[in-house]
């Protein structure tokens, strides 16, 4: 196969100062992207900043005959960063929105801080990030967009009411964003990773931070952000090397005419068995499913 390549593009990283944006910045570079390297330099819990983290791998991508370029804003301020893009390069084709932080706590103990400065970051970040690129793809008609949804969503995990809720939004943003950029040829995809990074140092044995290597999930992440990659509005996952896709399942279930709680009980072995579930891929067509079971509702009254 040709090597892939990102010749003429201009992808913007997002929290690629360390950890899996490092990765991603320096693998598009390599292969002929012009890359945003965007890092505020804060810790892990999102506090202080600095721009030494975006400079070291500005300087690597540099030394290694690539292009790049700093920015040091936060992922709120989605404006400057995608302004960095079109003063440097003139354009922008890839978003991945990857920065994040970790403010993990028991629900009880969450402070509201807790809980704003991560919805602030994952999803106001990847939201004002995107909305500042999206006029430039909507008009080239071409757009790659990445989401970086985690584990902690989809399963929930002790401690992590406030990232799990914020990296479950990312979903729904990307599955709607994908809707709305069928027609200016914008695919935008959830990526789930696992790697050991500062971030995981906190929630992983050091062994397996170790061993984890970020870069087990860079081909992925590089392909979704691919000319070719035919996808969107999908979730995918990657780690140690695997790759997967996941999706959501319904269940046949059962239509259960003018049901009392009871009959909702009775009915418990079939509204739940998966056996035949399906995945949809539109609202319309759960709706039209609706739409089944309110004709029988109304043939039985
Ligand atoms: P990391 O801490 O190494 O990298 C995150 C980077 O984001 C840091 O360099 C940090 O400085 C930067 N950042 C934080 N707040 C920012 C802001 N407001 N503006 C700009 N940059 C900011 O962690 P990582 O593991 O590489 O995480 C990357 C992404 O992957 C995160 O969104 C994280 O939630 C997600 N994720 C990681 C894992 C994993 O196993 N590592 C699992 C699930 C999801």
């Amino acid at each position: 196969m040709v090597q892939l390549r990102y010749d003429g593009k201009v992808a913007i990283v997002t929290g690629a100062g360390g950890g899996l944006g490092k990765t991603y910045a320096l693998e598009l570079a390599k292969r002929g992207c012009k890359v945003v390297v965007n890092d505020l330099g804060g810790d892990r819990h999102g506090t202080s900043s600095s721009t030494s983290m975006a400079d070291k791998v500005v300087q690597e991508i540099k030394a290694a005959g690539g292009q790049a370029v700093a920015n040091y804003d936060s992922v709120e301020f989605g404006e400057k960063i995608v302004k960095t893009a079109i003063d440097a390069f003139g354009r922008i084709d890839i978003v991945i929105n990857n920065a994040g932080i970790l403010r993990d706590v028991s629900l009880l103990k969450m402070k509201d801080v807790d809980w704003d400065l991560i919805f602030q970051v994952h999803v106001k970040g990847a939201f004002s990030v995107t909305r500042a690129a999206w006029p430039y793809m909507r008009d080239q008609k071409y757009g790659r967009i990445i989401v970086t949804s985690s584990n902690a969503a989809i399963y929930g995990n002790f401690g992590q009411t406030n990232y799990s809720a914020a990296k479950s939004a990312l979903i729904g943003f990307a599955n709607s964003l994908a809707k709305e950029g069928e027609k200016y040829n914008i695919k935008a995809n959830t990526l789930v990773p696992t790697a050991g990074s500062r971030l995981t140092q906190t929630v992983m044995p050091e062994d397996l931070v170790n061993a984890l290597k970020p870069e087990y999930v860079t081909p992925l992440t590089l392909y979704m952000a691919h000319e070719s990659f035919p996808e969107t509005g999908k979730v995918y996952e990657a780690g140690a090397g695997w790759y997967g896709q996941l999706l959501y399942y319904r269940s046949n279930g059962k239509v259960v005419t003018n049901a009392s709680v009871e009959d909702v009980a009775n009915n418990w072995t079939a509204i739940s068995d998966m056996k035949n579930a399906h995945s949809l891929s539109y609202m319309k067509d759960a709706t039209a499913h609706l739409m089944d079971a309110l004709a029988a509702q109304e043939e039985a009254n």
